[in-house]
């Protein structure tokens, strides 16, 4: 599918700063997280979105700390002194790509194909 691909090649790397952004505000957890991917049209089943967390984990830009919440363990994740760094670093690149991209043309018909890709 053309959507899977988009996501596995490069809208994986903006849900990685979103999750990155919300961990750094406050602490998340993987259902909750997926409701607010899809306000931007991320549809991730938890199949997708475990790992992407997991790894992240691994990596040390986010830290997990479990919580019992009604009676359930539910793991929560906050981000590291060095996922903040690199949200920092993302948000700079991502600010110098937007100056780039913007200043050429795309077309309204470009950006409806990219929404529909997306959902
Ligand atoms: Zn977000």
């Amino acid at each position: 599918m053309v959507r899977d691909i988009m996501i596995r090649d490069f809208f994986l790397g903006f849900i990685k700063i979103h999750i990155l952004y919300h961990a750094s505000q406050e602490p998340i957890y993987g259902l909750d997280l997926m409701r607010e991917l899809e306000t931007h049209s991320y549809k991730l089943s938890p199949g997708t979105l475990y790992p992407i967390l997991h790894k992240l984990e691994k990596q040390g830009y986010l830290q997990a700390q479990r919580q019992v919440v009604g009676g359930k363990v539910r793991k929560y994740y906050i981000a590291t002194r060095q996922g903040k760094a690199a949200l920092a670093e993302a948000y700079t690149k991502a600010r110098e790509l937007l100056d780039e991209i913007s200043q050429g043309e795309i077309t309204q018909t470009d950006r409806k194909e990219d929404n529909e890709w997306n959902t």
